[in-house]
């Protein structure tokens, strides 16, 4: 048995691992080759804590596990990510456990990679300007790996909290992209992609003030509840997301479903564009969506991925079981 820490996680799983793991998992989600099973999440009632499971089974790529974490508001105060999270790896031909490995920075390089996905599969080839909205944790490890992903020229951003900007700003300027703080309308105005990492509760980006052609990912809303954008945008877009039973209840799609604005059926797994079944973008002016809602496999492939990595390069601690 292995044990993969936070660290190791670090120096061995690169953007690009994550991208190709997280993208071989949706095309098998789509096939039918892999599931996510229901997931568990509670308040424990005690450190005001959220605690959970995401889990599943994915039969391609033989990966069976869960991870098993959540959410502790004081943890900042410690010195500690309020975000907390191990991924468990089990051997589907003997339940046997094979792995423990660190889940806090997978889960921010797996959700970067599951927008950049969507970004590489469904932005437009000339697409030249990034609009972020958030500048919490994760946006830093999307704007990483969405600026991978097509020729930007420049970085417009906006968030609920200002003083958080500089921390983005200084990512842009490491990866040497010019960064414009402004407001959402200008950002609407402006941007070609854009993606919403926040935790909102009301709708930040309205229809109105989205271009034609503009690809968005929305990351923030895995909740019932949280909202990022208006409802009348994702209906007027063609909407994609990585699992359609998340996407209904938990993800952005959830309130135009809830308010009738658009059915089920007007959703698309983005594996079915990643093997090839749906055209993805149709058209120059075309708004697409994502809906990314981060499901239990996409932890399960970086883990493995890590785990593999790990072991390869002598990094990895083996336990005896
Ligand atoms: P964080 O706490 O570091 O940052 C929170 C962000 O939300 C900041 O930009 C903050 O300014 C903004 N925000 C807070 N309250 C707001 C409000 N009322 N209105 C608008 N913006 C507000 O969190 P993070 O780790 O960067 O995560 C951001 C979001 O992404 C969270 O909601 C988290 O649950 C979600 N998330 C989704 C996935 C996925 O797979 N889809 C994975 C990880 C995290």
């Amino acid at each position: 048995m292995l044990i993969v820490s936070e660290e190791t996680c670090k120096e061995v799983v690169g953007r690009a691992d994550a991208f190709t793991a997280v993208e071989a998992v949706f095309a098998a989600m789509a096939k039918g080759d892999a599931y996510n099973f229901p997931v568990i999440r509670e308040a424990i009632g005690h450190a005001d804590a959220l605690y959970g499971f995401k889990s599943g089974f994915d039969r391609a790529g033989l990966t069976l596990g869960l991870k098993s974490g959540g959410y502790w508001p004081g943890n900042m105060a410690k010195g500690l990510t309020n975000h907390q999270s191990t991924v468990f790896l089990f051997d589907p031909d003997s339940g046997q456990l094979q792995a423990l490995v660190g889940g806090n920075y997978l889960t921010a390089v797996r959700t970067a990679a599951a927008s950049s996905i969507s970004i590489a599969h469904l932005a437009r080839k000339d697409a030249r300007v990034l609009g972020m909205v958030g500048a919490g944790h994760q946006a830093g490890f999307q704007l990483r790996a969405a600026a991978e992903q097509r020729d930007f020229e420049k970085v417009v951003a906006w968030n609920f909290h200002p003083d958080m900007l500089p921390g983005l700003a200084a990512v842009a300027e490491d990866i040497g992209l010019p960064f414009e703080a402004t407001d959402r309308e200008q950002l609407g105005a402006e941007a070609d992609v854009i993606i919403s990492i926040t935790s909102a509760h009301e709708p930040l980006m309205m229809k109105d003030w989205i271009k034609p052609g503009t690809h968005i990912a929305c990351m923030g809303t895995d909740t019932k509840g949280k909202q990022e954008v208006d409802p009348a945008l994702v209906a007027a877009a063609t909407v994609f997301t990585d699992e359609i039973a998340q996407s209904v209840t938990i993800g952005e799609a959830q309130h135009a479903i809830a308010s009738g604005l658009m059915g089920e059926d007007a959703i698309t797994p983005i594996g079915d564009v990643i093997n090839g079944v749906h055209a993805g973008r149709r058209s120059d002016d075309e708004i697409t969506l994502f809906d990314g809602t981060g499901v239990g496999l996409q932890d399960l492939a970086v883990a493995s991925v890590a785990a593999r990595l790990a072991e390869a390069q002598g990094k990895a601690q083996v336990v005896g079981l």
